[in-house]
């Protein structure tokens, strides 16, 4: 199922996000996590890829099983930066061939040192959409990256909002936003988003906190705001990770309701390829579902 068309029936939808593991053990682990979070029927799940094109392979095996072992919708992340042209298509067309019809296209961070983009690359996001419409039509519905509190590069929210439009415009059908744990800048984000004509559904990222320190370390390089009253209640128990899992659910049962009331088309969760925060924080939020 194309997600972009799911999501234009008006249909809630949940999902869930996934990393490929380094190695058979994780794989295996990461394959119960996806049965048990299969129980909650989402409407999709995803596979994140390494920028450098470093999981290239394990991303394309995940997201291989997930389509040929289970009955759920795959998008495949693909990123831009480190790959020529003919290396984009030649991963789309492996992709078109075993049946995925969904990809998140991104243009990855770009690496550290000294690092040239390959010759006529697509060094931004919206020319990988391009890409992909130029060579494969309407076969993948295409998802894009959006930051609400701006991407890190990006030097104010003009900025942000007018490439973001770049890549709708460039014929992405949907949106999901970084991870955020205050829901204002995604609301006035959504807001900016509207006046400038984008009106593709946009879907918040949420992070349920599991280790305080971890999500400290990933906010900080994503440029995601901690509330100082979420710090204050997470900051005496860094070391007690059942106290942390508690308040950490709580914190994102009471994110999701406010997001659900605003009727936001649907939730992305960062599972972090571990299914019990998320199905504590499904179990919360599960009556409040409108399908
Ligand atoms: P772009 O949309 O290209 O934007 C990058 C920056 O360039 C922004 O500041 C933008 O404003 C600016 N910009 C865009 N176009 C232009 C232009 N023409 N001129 C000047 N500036 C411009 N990373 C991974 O490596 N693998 C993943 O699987 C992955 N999954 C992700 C999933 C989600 C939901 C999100 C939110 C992020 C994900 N990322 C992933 C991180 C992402 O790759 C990084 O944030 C990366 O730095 C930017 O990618 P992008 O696709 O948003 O880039």
């Amino acid at each position: 199922m194309r997600i972009g068309e799911l999501l234009k029936q008006g249909q809630f939808s949940i999902s869930f996000e996934f990393f490929p593991p380094k190695t058979a053990e994780g794989e295996e682990e990461l394959f119960q996590t996806i049965y048990s979070l299969q129980e909650l029927a989402p409407a999709f799940v995803s596979v994140t890829y390494g920028a450098g094109g470093s999981t290239r392979e394990r991303t394309k095996r995940v997201v291989k099983r997930i389509h040929e072992e289970t009955k759920l919708t795959t998008m495949a992340h693909l990123t831009c930066i480190a790959h020529t042209k003919e290396e984009l298509f030649n991963i789309l067309k492996e992709y078109r061939e075993i049946g995925i019809e969904n990809i998140l296209a991104l243009r990855g961070d770009k690496p550290t040192g000294d690092f040239s983009p390959p010759q006529e690359a697509c060094t931004y996001a919206y020319q990988l959409v391009s890409f992909i419409r130029e060579h494969f039509g309407g076969w993948f519905s295409v998802g894009v990256a959006s930051y609400p509190e701006g991407h890190p590069e990006s030097p104010n929210m003009d900025w942000e909002v007018k490439y973001f439009k770049k890549k709708v415009e460039a014929g992405a059908d949907f949106s999901i936003t970084q991870m955020f744990f205050d829901n204002r800048y995604y609301y006035e984000f959504v807001e900016l988003c509207q006046r400038a004509g984008i009106d593709v559904p946009i879907i918040p990222g949420i992070m349920p906190i599991t280790n305080f320190r971890q999500v400290q370390k990933f906010a900080s390089m994503c440029g995601a705001d901690i509330p100082q009253s979420l710090i204050e209640r997470l900051e005496p128990y860094a070391d007690n990770p059942e106290e942390t899992l508690k308040i950490g659910v709580d914190f994102a049962i009471g994110q999701c309701l406010d997001l659900m009331e605003k009727g936001v088309p649907g939730l992305h969760f960062y599972t972090l390829n571990k299914s019990r925060a998320t199905l504590m924080v499904y179990e919360g939020i599960k009556s409040a579902i409108r399908l």
